[in-house]
C-alpha cells in the first residue's frame, strides 16, 4: 500500500534534553536528504539502512543553519511502520524542535494525525489492532505491571490466543461443511452435533478464561478509581500524602491527553490507584452532611476503593456512621488513624459497623501501618496472585465486550445443540463468534472503528 508521507515530534512536548521528529512514508528520506548537512557532503539516500548520521539541518531556500541532529535512517519494510522512516534527533526546546518540524513540513511532508504512525504499521500489516492498542496502553501506562501486561499484548500474546481460538472454530466449521457433503455415516446430525459441542465447549471455556483476567487488567490499565473520606481533622490528608510521597507513579504527563479532571496515580504495590480529584471528591469531609446519603452514594459509586478514616482518639459519631451507610456494598477499606493518641474509639463497634471490609490501625503522624494498608489494598484486588508476569490480561473494554458478545454466540450454539435444533443454525452461531473475535485483532472491522481508535493516540505515535 501507499500512502503520503507524514512527520510529527515524537517526543513529549516540552523539557527534555533530546526531541525526535520522525517521518515515514515513500519520501522520508528525499526529504531528509534536502534538509541535511553532513560532514563532506554526504548523502542520506546512498547511506546504508539502520544508521545514524551527524549533521546540520538547513533550510535550503535560505541556506541558514538551523540545527545540529543525528539522523537516523530506517528503510521499509523493518521499521515499525513498513515504510522508510527518519528519525531526527535534535535538541529538546519547543522553539528548535518546531523550526526543525516546519522545516520538514516545507518540504512536503503532512503533519501526522494523532496515531498516525501505529495506524500505518497495523494499515500495512505489522502489527494488528489489538497490538496496537497494546502501544496506546503502553504510553499510558502507570506501573511496572500495567507496562507488562501491554508489552505482552504488544508482543502479540492476545493475538496469537484469539487466532488458535478463531482456528479452532473455523476448523470446526469447515469439517461440518465436510461432514454434510460426504455423510460417511447415517448419523451425520449427530456426529456433527457431537463435534459442534464438544469445541463450543472447549471455546468457551477459553473465553471464560480470559474474561476472568478482565477485572484486574481493566485496573491495571485504567487504575483503581480511589476515594479518601472521612471526618474533618481524621488525617485524610495525611493519608493522601504518605500514599503519594511512598509511591510515585511511572508516569504522570502525557502530551496531548488534557483531560478535565486532574488524577494522580500512585503505584501501590503494583495496583495503580487513581486519587480522583474532582472537586470534593478526593476531600469529602462533609459530603453526606452536605447533599445526603443518597446522592452522596451516587457520586461515591464511581468508585472502585472507599478509604474510610476514622480517628482512634475519638469516640464514633454519627457522622461515621452515616459515613459507612453511603459506602454501603462498596469495596472500603477502613483505617483507624492516630493510635499514637489515648484510644477513645469503640473498636468493637467499629469491627462490628465495619462487617466484611478490612480494618487497618495505623499512625500516619509516626508512619506506623502503612505497609498494612497497602497489603490490605493489594490483597483485595488481586488476592496476592498478582506475580503471574506472563498471564495474559485482557484489559481493554473493547475487547473485554467483543469477548462478552463472542461467549454469548458460543453459548447460543451450545442451547441450540442441546435443543437437537438444525446444523445451519449453529453453524450461524459458530460463524459469528469466530467474526466477533476477529473484531479483536481486527481482522473484521470498520474503517470508522479503526479511525475512532486511532485518534485516540497522542501526536507522534
Ligand atoms: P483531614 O482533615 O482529614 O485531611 O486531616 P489532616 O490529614 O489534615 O490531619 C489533621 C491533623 O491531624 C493534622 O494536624 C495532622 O498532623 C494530624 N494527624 C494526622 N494523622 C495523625 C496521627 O496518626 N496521629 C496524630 N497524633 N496526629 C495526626
Ligand atoms: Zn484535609
Amino acid at each position: 500500500m501507499e500512502y503520503d508521507t507524514i512527520t510529527a515530534i515524537s517526543t513529549p512536548m516540552g523539557e527534555g534534553a533530546i526531541a525526535i521528529v520522525r517521518i515515514s512514508g515513500d519520501e522520508a528520506i528525499t526529504i531528509a536528504e534536502k534538509i541535511y548537512r553532513g560532514p563532506k557532503a554526504k548523502s542520506l539516500i546512498k547511506a546504508d539502512s539502520h544508521t545514524i548520521h551527524y549533521g546540520h539541518l538547513a533550510d535550503p531556500k535560505t541556506g541558514e543553519t538551523i540545527e545540529e541532529v543525528m539522523v537516523s535512517i530506517m528503510k521499509g519494510p523493518k521499521t515499525f511502520t513498513r515504510e522508510d522512516v527518519v528519525e531526527i534527533n535534535c535538541h529538546g526546546g519547543m522553539v528548535s524542535v518546531n523550526r526543525v518540524l516546519q522545516l520538514i513540513l516545507a518540504q512536503g511532508a503532512r503533519l501526522a494525525e494523532p496515531g498516525e504512525f501505529t495506524k500505518r504499521a497495523f494499515l500495512n500489516g505489522r502489527i494488528d489492532l489489538s497490538q496496537a492498542e497494546a502501544v496506546m496502553d503502553l504510553i499510558r501506562a502507570k506501573t511496572d505491571r500495567a507496562m507488562n501486561v501491554a508489552l505482552g499484548q504488544m508482543e502479540g500474546r492476545l493475538s496469537k490466543l484469539i487466532g488458535t481460538l478463531r482456528q479452532e472454530i473455523l476448523e470446526t466449521l469447515a469439517q461440518v461443511e465436510v461432514n454434510i457433503d460426504y455423510p460417511e455415516y447415517d448419523d451425520v446430525e449427530e456426529m456433527t452435533h457431537r463435534l459442534f459441542m464438544e469445541k463450543a465447549r472447549y471455546v468457551q471455556q477459553e473465553i471464560e478464561k480470559l474474561l476472568q483476567t478482565s477485572q484486574q487488567g481493566k485496573i491495571l490499565r485504567e487504575g483503581l478509581s480511589t476515594v479518601i473520606i472521612g471526618r474533618p481533622n481524621v488525617g485524610k490528608s495525611s493519608l493522601l500524602n504518605s500514599l503519594v510521597h511512598e509511591n510515585k507513579a511511572i508516569v504522570t504527563d502525557i502530551p496531548g491527553t488534557t483531560r478535565d479532571v486532574i488524577e494522580e496515580y500512585v503505584n501501590v504495590r503494583g495496583v495503580p490507584l487513581r486519587l480522583v480529584d474532582t472537586a470534593g471528591i478526593r476531600e469529602t469531609e462533609d459530603i453526606v452532611e452536605r447533599i445526603g446519603v443518597e446522592r452522596s452514594r451516587a457520586v461515591l459509586k464511581e468508585a472502585d476503593l472507599i478509604l474510610l478514616v476514622l480517628n482512634y482518639s475519638d469516640d464514633l459519631t454519627p457522622e461515621d456512621e452515616n459515613l459507612y451507610q453511603a459506602v454501603m456494598g462498596m469495596d472500603v477499606i477502613v483505617i483507624v488513624n492516630k493510635t499514637d493518641l489515648p484510644g477513645k474509639i469503640d473498636i468493637e463497634r467499629v469491627k462490628r459497623l465495619s462487617e466484611s471490609h478490612r480494618v487497618v490501625t495505623t499512625s500516619l503522624l509516626e508512619d506506623q501501618g502503612v505497609d498494612e494498608l497497602e497489603e490490605a489494598i493489594a490483597d483485595l484486588f488481586f488476592q496476592g496472585n498478582l506475580e503471574a508476569g506472563d498471564m495474559t490480561y485482557v484489559s481493554n473494554s473493547r475487547h473485554i465486550a467483543l469477548l462478552g458478545q463472542a461467549l454469548q454466540a458460543v453459548e447460543d450454539a451450545i442451547t441450540a445443540i442441546e435443543a437437537g435444533t438444525p446444523v445451519d443454525l449453529v453453524q450461524i452461531d459458530f460463524t459469528r463468534a469466530w467474526e466477533l473475535l476477529g473484531e479483536i485483532t481486527g481482522d473484521s472491522v470498520h474503517e470508522s472503528l479503526i479511525d475512532q481508535l486511532f485518534s485516540q493516540f497522542c501526536l507522534g505515535k
